[in-house]
């Protein structure tokens, strides 16, 4: 992973902190590349944070609609946004547990915001790194992200937690693709069990 993917890190684009946990939240079963899209439009729209969890629900679904489940996740755009503002002054908390009573925001988006805001080292699994520590034997094919995630922390330093969420994940776009992996490029053939 380190040769093939020695500087890689989040893809989604944003400048303030809840504009991230917006952005995550909204990439659930959608392309990094579709969020920044809508996102691009929806930040300069409404650039703060107040703006923003005072802008009409017409208008985000409007500017999201091109993604997955656009009106749960622009009800969730304004429940999130009111929330930091009601309840923490718009400051983002760092804590996992309190981070999961966001709307839309689950273990793993959780743990990305911790890792990519706070640099707290976290480890969340996403479909990719699924897939790829099934076809890898880390786990066994019926394990859950939960489990998954559980095991990739225990068998890899905490310093390493961070950086190979993003690697595996570049991983799973480019070579250990869902349908079709591009075995012929992977330098991991001998540990597989897909090959
Ligand atoms: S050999 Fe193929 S299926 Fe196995 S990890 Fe590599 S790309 Fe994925």
């Amino acid at each position: 992973m380190d040769e093939t993917y020695p500087n890689v890190g989040c893809e989604l684009t944003y400048s303030k902190d809840y504009e991230l946990v917006i952005a995550v939240m909204l990439s659930a079963q959608t392309t990094d590349t579709s969020v920044n899209k809508v996102t691009d439009v929806l930040f300069s729209k409404y650039p703060t944070l107040k703006e923003l969890a005072n802008a009409p629900l017409e208008d985000i679904e409007d500017i999201i609609h091109s993604i997955g489940l656009y009106k749960n996740k622009a009800k969730h755009v304004l429940e999130i946004t009111n929330k930091l503002l009601d309840e923490y002054n718009g400051v983002l908390p760092s804590d996992k547990d309190v981070l999961q009573t966001f709307p839309g925001v689950g273990n793993k988006t959780a743990g990305v915001i911790r890792a990519e805001i706070f640099k707290i080292p976290d480890l969340p699994v996403d479909t990719h790194i699924l897939r790829i520590s099934k076809r890898l034997k880390i786990v066994g094919p019926v394990a859950t992200p939960y489990e998954t995630e559980m095991k990739l922390k225990k068998l890899l330093p905490e310093d390493r937690w961070i950086k190979t969420h993003h690697q595996l994940i570049h991983f799973g776009r480019d070579i250990c693709v869902a349908r079709n992996p591009h075995c012929e490029k992977c330098k991991l053939c001998a540990f597989c069990t897909k090959k």
